[in-house]
């Protein structure tokens, strides 16, 4: 089915795109078309695009884009254009998605195959801040290393946008959580989140105050680490023998080259550098993480917390934000 709703508009549209790599002032606010969507493609008009660390990595050059680009992996919004071949989607459905690029602006072209429907009850907000962050959250502690009863996860960022939701999802599986954080007011919310022990890891060496509260010079089964160079080793050093270090992210800059000796040396461990996408690779992996994800919000058990909300205008504040460490949740700017 091929249309386009009473939205759907020819003229500009307002978007960030950047034209060259570099700090949050490349993220300028411009005019461009309003695209049309392709076959297989649907249109959706954003009404709320998601903030993530890998899109300062897309600025600032670590992770390579094409130019010139409209940043922005995640939204939720309303389908207000169909290309040809789409069976599953029509104008007016409300869809969130989490990959591709464009998501800064009043309107992106979607694959319909990579949107997942939002259910009623939740919002575009919720719905957004559930995609990159939350999607990567459920494949960490559910397949990356799929928790236990009893096991016991270490959690980097406790309280940033990952970090809590990713505690959360581990605390459902009745896992251990241990969780660092970057201040009093981080470790507050990593513990209403419901972390087991929250460490305060610019005050306190992390490794030390996990070996005195479990007894053990290596107790933790999985480190879950999007914060790279500056926790590695000595996150490393915390894994019992066999343990799984999952390190997705670089918020401190990239982890440097390891040898596969120093895995065998402590202990035969397992490491593993994951990426989302791999995790929602088919449509039915992707809706059904969504799924379970807005299910989880819908009774409840699973809270989003929104740090702050900026006017797509404000693209730069929210980099600046995000990189200066100061995130708590989600956030999300509006067009
Ligand atoms: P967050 O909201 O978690 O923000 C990053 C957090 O990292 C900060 O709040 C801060 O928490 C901590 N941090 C530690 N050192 C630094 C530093 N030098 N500069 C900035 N922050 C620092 O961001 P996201 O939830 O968006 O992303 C978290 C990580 O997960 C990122 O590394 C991201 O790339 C990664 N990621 C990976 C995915 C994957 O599939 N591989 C998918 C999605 C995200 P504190 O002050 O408490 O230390």
């Amino acid at each position: 089915m091929c249309g386009v709703g009473p939205l759907g508009h020819n003229g500009d549209m307002r978007a960030i795109q950047i034209t060259e790599i570099g700090g949050p002032e490349v993220l300028q606010l411009s005019e461009i078309p309003t695209p049309e969507p392709g076959p297989g493609d649907v249109r959706i008009r954003v009404e709320a695009a998601g903030v993530n660390f890998i899109d300062t990595y897309q600025r600032g050059g670590l992770y390579p884009v094409e130019l010139p680009l409209v940043l922005g992996l995640e939204c939720a919004g309303t389908v207000d254009a169909v290309g040809p071949d789409v069976e599953d989607l029509e104008v007016g459905a409300r869809v969130a998605i989490a990959q591709g690029g464009g998501s800064y602006a009043e309107h992106r072209i979607a694959p319909a195959d990579r949107c997942v429907a939002i259910p009623d009850g939740v919002d575009a907000v919720v719905a957004t801040a559930s995609m990159v962050q939350g999607l990567t959250a459920h494949y960490l502690a559910h397949d990356t290393y799929p928790l236990r009863a009893g096991d016991r996860c270490l959690v980097h960022a406790a309280a940033g946008g990952t970090g809590r939701l990713l505690v959360q999802l581990a605390k459902a599986a009745g896992a251990e959580v241990f969780a660092t954080v970057g201040s009093t007011e981080k470790a507050a919310l990593a513990s209403a989140a419901g972390a087991d022990h929250v460490i305060d890891y610019t005050t306190t060496d992390f490794g030390d105050a996990i070996r005195e509260i479990c007894d053990d010079e290596r107790p933790l089964d999985v480190v879950y680490d999007g914060v790279g160079a500056s926790v590695f080793d000595t996150s490393l050093a915390l894994l019992r023998k066999r343990g799984l270090m999952a390190t997705f992210g670089n918020a401190s800059g990239p982890v440097p080259p390891v040898s596969p000796l120093t895995l065998s040396s402590g202990g035969s461990l397992f490491l593993t550098r994951p990426t989302l996408f791999d995790y929602i690779a088919t449509t039915e992996e992707l809706r059904a993480r969504a799924n379970d994800l807005f299910g989880r919000i819908q009774s409840g058990t699973l809270e989003v917390r929104i740090d702050t909300t900026y006017p797509l205008e404000d693209a730069r504040a929210a980099h600046e934000h995000i990189e200066g460490r100061r995130t708590t949740g989600k956030l999300i700017l509006t067009p």
